[in-house]
Formats: structure tokens, C-alpha cells, sequence
């Protein structure tokens, strides 16, 4: 990365479920070598550690309750004070709403940083149901399909272990027009915030990964494609 004398590339990625986040923060922390941070795996890696705060993460995941905001929060802190996140990183689930955006802010300031830029994967939503709901995975082996880009030799059979393939729950098409009602309605204020800070970068996420990340890398000063 460009960014010289320690002031570190933070990032933030926004995108609807399925519109290939996670994919692309993959890559960008391989390209870069700054850590790539989601707050799913943060929590989960909490628990399994058995620390302090991991315990109060689990205490409220096996109640099935939702994890709050102050605790994520501190969860996030911890993590972006250990040594490979000093020249950066790149996370990938939070903020998810404005008061977490807030938190962050107040996280970072502590700090002495700031945030770099906000990537915005955009893909219309028809093209997010398609690629959704046309998944199956294999309850054997994890593999997953899809039933039109990348099938199996033998409908709804699994390649390398013949199960029968399955489509997930949270996959179906009702589902997914659910959670992305339930993301536009959270993130759009986040959006909308972030374009009047000037730190919005929006990309369109359709074709092949290696395309959307090129668009990135185009707008991400230091981030090569
Ligand atoms: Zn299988």
C-alpha cells in the first residue's frame, strides 16, 4: 500500500448479502497484506478463545440474542489494536448501521485514525436472487453449486461424494427478498452518510470477481490490480 509513515489503508466494505463481499475483501487484504476483518469470524474466534469478552459473545449467542452494539464494538477495539492492524485493515460486516458507523468513529479517533474509503459493491437485486437462490450445497462434504454457473454433473448430486444437494433455508427466494429489504433499510443512511464524507467508493460488483476487483484497485490509492 501507498500510504506512507504509519498512517495505514483503512476500509470498509457495504454490499448486500450475495453481491460478493466477503470475496473481495479476501482479496484485497491478499493483495495488500492488511488483515481482513468480519465480524462474524471476530465473534466466532471470541468464543472459541474463551476470553473474557468471548464468554459475555457467548453468554448472548446461546441465548439466541442479538449481539449489542457496545459489545461488538469492543470486540472490533481489541482487534484493531493488536500489532498486523496497525498499517490498516479491512472490515467486512460492521458498521453495519449508523450507530455502529458512530462507533467506529469514536474507536478510530481514540486511535489517531481515520478511515480511508468505503467500498460500495453494488448488483441489482435481480441478479442477487438469481445468484442466491440458485445455490445448493452438499450437507455431506460443504460443497456448493449453482444451478445454472456451476452445476453438478448430475442434478441435485453432489460431485465428489453423491449426496444429494440441498438448497439452505435462508436461500430461498422469499428469504433473500427479506434480508435485502432488511439491508436497504439499514444501509442506506450509512451510505448516504458515508457519500457526504467523501469516503463512498462505489463499484459495480457484476462478472467475474477478478473484474470487480480491478474496479476497486482503480479507486483504492496504493491497491494494485
Ligand atoms: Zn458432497
Amino acid at each position: 500500500m501507498s500510504a506512507a509513515g504509519g498512517a495505514g489503508v483503512r476500509l470498509v466494505l457495504l454490499g448486500a448479502p450475495g453481491a460478493g463481499k466477503g470475496t473481495q475483501a479476501d482479496e484485497i487484504a491478499r493483495r495488500s497484506g492488511l488483515p481482513h476483518i468480519s465480524t462474524g469470524e471476530l465473534l466466532r474466534t471470541a468464543i472459541r478463545d474463551g476470553s473474557p469478552l468471548g464468554r459475555r459473545v457467548a453468554g448472548i449467542v446461546e441465548r439466541g440474542e442479538l449481539v449489542p452494539d457496545a459489545l461488538i464494538g469492543e470486540v472490533m477495539e481489541e482487534r484493531l489494536s493488536r500489532k498486523d492492524a496497525e498499517r490498516g485493515s479491512v472490515l467486512d460486516g460492521f458498521p453495519r448501521t449508523v450507530a455502529q458507523a458512530d462507533l467506529l468513529d469514536r474507536i478510530l479517533a481514540r486511535r489517531g485514525q481515520t478511515l480511508d474509503r468505503v467500498i460500495l459493491i453494488e448488483v441489482p437485486e435481480p441478479v442477487i436472487i438469481e445468484r442466491i437462490a440458485g445455490r445448493r450445497s452438499c450437507g455431506r462434504c460443504g460443497a456448493v453449486y449453482h444451478v445454472r454457473h456451476n452445476p453438478p454433473k448430475v442434478e441435485g448430486i453432489c460431485d465428489r461424494c453423491g449426496s444429494e444437494l440441498r438448497q439452505r433455508p435462508d436461500d430461498a427466494e422469499a428469504v433473500i427478498a427479506e434480508r435485502l429489504r432488511a439491508y436497504r433499510e439499514l444501509t442506506a443512511p450509512l451510505v448516504e452518510r458515508y457519500r457526504r464524507a467523501g469516503l463512498l467508493l462505489p463499484v459495480d460488483g457484476r462478472g467475474r470477481p477478478e473484474e470487480v476487483f480491478s474496479r476497486i484497485a482503480a479507486g483504492v490509492p496504493g491497491l494494485r490490480a
